[in-house]
């Protein structure tokens, strides 16, 4: 059996219809399979890859941290430098009130991790989450996602959550004093990038400082410079008061974390002590990792943020609101992924989007030229 047949023999699948390329080698905005053939990485992980694939400083800072240790002991008890100087480096980023940082292993993670937290400090049990919204694939972030096909077959969920119109001030009316948090995207990823507008974003903002209520902010895909911003609350003059980061958090290596003032987080110390831990959290590989790939964002002037010059796209509707991050919607999934399937052949990697299936993602590594991604559209646009 060839690496492919085991693949499907051996690997657990999440759907019937894999990609199933076998990549052997990723450098920058590319992707090599077995067979020599070069294709440009459009999707990047899935936003993972917003520095580009394997860069130098973040090998050379894997490599050294392996020369000292790799795990030593379960999350939050021995001071370990790499999670402690990457925990200073992003809060030295972020507005003062976000301040302690609590590493997880996933954005899954970080969602379940900020949902306990809001129960703890607050002593209230409802949540709100928004309609077409994604924030992780375990029981509680699973309980918040907006969406009832995908929630649907796992029941019993987490009870007292609502999911409310996205973008809609009547909403807001079922944030009170009874809601422990609010968790939402500040732009819908899977959505197929879903913008609200600055006047509601900021009223929610509003609504939960008046109730007591937590703002949770999900930047897991819109964090590290996707949307042009740093951090995509920058957008609308808000600051969360627990922010959700994964994804490029680990430039490349698995990492997510959620981030709230110190007086909140230390709620996690008492009654009960040890109220969240995580044996592998925070792995000093991946906090190396990490803070390498963030260091190398904020030094290398990574983040676009000027718009470059798009293709006319005549065979979908090329929506494209930031510098590197926008869809094409087609009439139809089946359209959508046979562009998608043409595009593997043309050595494009594209993607669908969860609730948006007859969209065509397109979020490359920040370090994507204009001209790759002029050329790239182009292509994709050819497609008949
Ligand atoms: N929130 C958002 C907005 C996401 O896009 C994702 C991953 N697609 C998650 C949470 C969950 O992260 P993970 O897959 O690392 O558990």
């Amino acid at each position: 059996m060839n690496q492919r047949e085991l693949f499907l023999k051996h690997v657990a699948q999440t759907s019937i219809a894999p990609m199933a390329l076998e990549i052997v080698k990723a450098e920058g905005v590319k992707l090599y399979d077995k067979a020599g053939k070069e294709y440009t990485d459009l999707i990047g992980g899935i936003s993972v890859a917003n520095i580009g694939h394997r860069h130098p400083k973040v090998l050379h800072a894997i490599k050294s941290q392996l020369e000292d240790y790799m795990h030593i002991m379960v999350y939050g008890e021995f001071v370990e430098t790499p999670q402690v100087q990457y925990a200073m480096k992003l809060t030295q980023h972020l507005p003062g009130s976000l301040n302690a940082v609590y590493f997880t292993n996933s954005g899954s993670e970080a969602t379940e991790g900020a949902m306990k937290l809001a129960k703890r400090v607050t002593g209230r049990t409802n949540m709100v989450g928004f309609k077409n919204s994604y924030h992780g694939s375990t029981q509680g972030a699973l309980s918040m996602i907006g969406d009832e096909y995908w929630r649907n077959a796992f029941r019993p969920l987490i009870p007292g959550i609502v999911h409310l119109d996205h973008n809609s001030f009547e909403a807001l009316d079922h944030i009170n004093e009874d809601t422990a948090c609010v968790l939402l995207e500040p732009i819908q990823a899977e959505a197929g990038l879903k913008i609200p507008s600055k006047e509601w974003m900021q009223a929610i903002r509003n609504k939960c400082t008046e109730t007591g209520t937590l703002l949770i902010l999900d930047e897991i895909q819109t964090g590290f410079g996707r949307t042009g911003k740093l951090w995509a609350f920058e957008l609308f003059d808000i600051v969360p008061d627990i922010l959700l980061l994964g994804k490029a958090l680990g430039g490349g290596m698995p990492l997510g974390a959620f981030i709230a003032d110190k007086k909140l987080m230390d709620a996690f110390s008492d009654n009960p002590v040890l109220g969240h831990i995580s044996t592998f959290a925070g792995h000093p590989v991946c906090c190396a990792a990490g803070l390498a790939a963030f260091e190398v964002l904020l030094e290398e002037n990574i983040i676009k943020t000027s718009m470059p010059a798009l293709p006319e796209i005549t065979s979908g509707c090329l929506y494209f609101p930031f510098p590197r991050w926008g869809c094409i919607g087609f009439d139809s999934f089946e359209t959508n992924k046979k562009v998608i399937d043409r595009c593997l052949e043309k050595g494009l990697v594209t993607d669908w989007f969860l609730f948006a299936s007859s969209c065509l993602r397109i979020s490359p590594p920040l370090t994507m030229t204009d001209d790759e991604l002029f050329e790239s559209l182009e292509i994709v646009g050819s497609i008949k």
